[in-house]
């Protein structure tokens, strides 16, 4: 932690990994396609591979974009590579089917992070508190922050599918900035990955603060600037010591 000086106009979250548990709920979310399709007479093996079928499209996927989802491919777009991948073929009731599968399942499973009450709390002492998410869906990405108990914690929510910018691009940074009618120079914004949060904010001309997760060791390679916290409670003392 290091510290600093005044006040931030708006303090601004990441969603996933930083105030929401990502590993909660996608493989249960994933295998219970899994077991839909079984029921529905679509799939004979293990529920689970299904499961793993999806995490290798879905690798596949970022690992040829850059680790970014890219906007031009449709939000549904892992379940229907992994039913070509599995060779499985379903009609246009099956699939929504099972696209609301997993949507129920992911967002009644979404776990926020121990001790997101007092980070937001001490963001509140700044300004308005906004959430930058990336992700393709909207309406599944808000029934998250539903599920996780979140709703109506935020004064702006924008996520990447839904303004058509992604982090780390400093677009997505400037619009929730102007949003809130802020500047960006007087803002931080506090996420879990070096790329799309602390480089997104930075290029953005934001302050940006990477909280780790999951006991992950400080990275060897931080830009002075950036404010390495271990946790929300380290987040949320460094937003009061201001
Ligand atoms: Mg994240």
């Amino acid at each position: 932690m290091s510290g600093f000086n005044g006040r931030f106009a708006a303090v601004f979250f990441d969603l996933d990994g930083t105030l929401v548990s990502e590993r909660t709920g996608v493989r249960e979310a994933r295998t219970a396609v899994g077991t839909r399709m079984l029921e529905l007479g679509l799939w004979q093996k293990p529920a689970t591979a299904f499961a793993d079928t999806i995490e290798i499209v879905i690798s596949g996927i970022l690992e040829d974009n850059d680790w970014q989802w890219p906007t031009w491919l449709h939000s549904e777009e892992w379940l229907t590579r992994s039913l070509g991948v599995a060779g499985v073929r379903v009609n246009d009731d099956e699939f929504k089917e099972l696209v609301g599968v997993y949507r129920n399942e992911r967002s009644d499973r979404a776990a926020p992070i121990e001790g997101w009450p007092e980070a937001l709390s001490a963001a509140r002492g700044h300004g308005p508190v906004g959430l930058i998410t990336n992700f393709h869906n909207g309406p599944m990405q808000r029934q998250k922050i539903r599920g996780a108990g979140l709703e109506g914690q935020f004064d702006g929510v924008y996520i990447s599918g839904e303004v058509g910018v992604w982090k780390p691009e400093p677009g997505i940074f400037e619009h929730a900035a102007q949003d809130l009618g802020v500047e960006t120079a007087d803002c931080v914004h506090i996420g879990n990955s070096i790329i799309s949060d602390v480089d997104g904010a930075l290029a953005a001309g934001m302050r940006a603060v990477l909280v780790e997760e999951d006991d992950r060791p400080r990275p060897a390679k931080l830009n002075g600037d950036v404010v390495w916290c271990e946790d929300l409670a380290e987040v949320a003392e460094w937003l009061r010591d201001g």
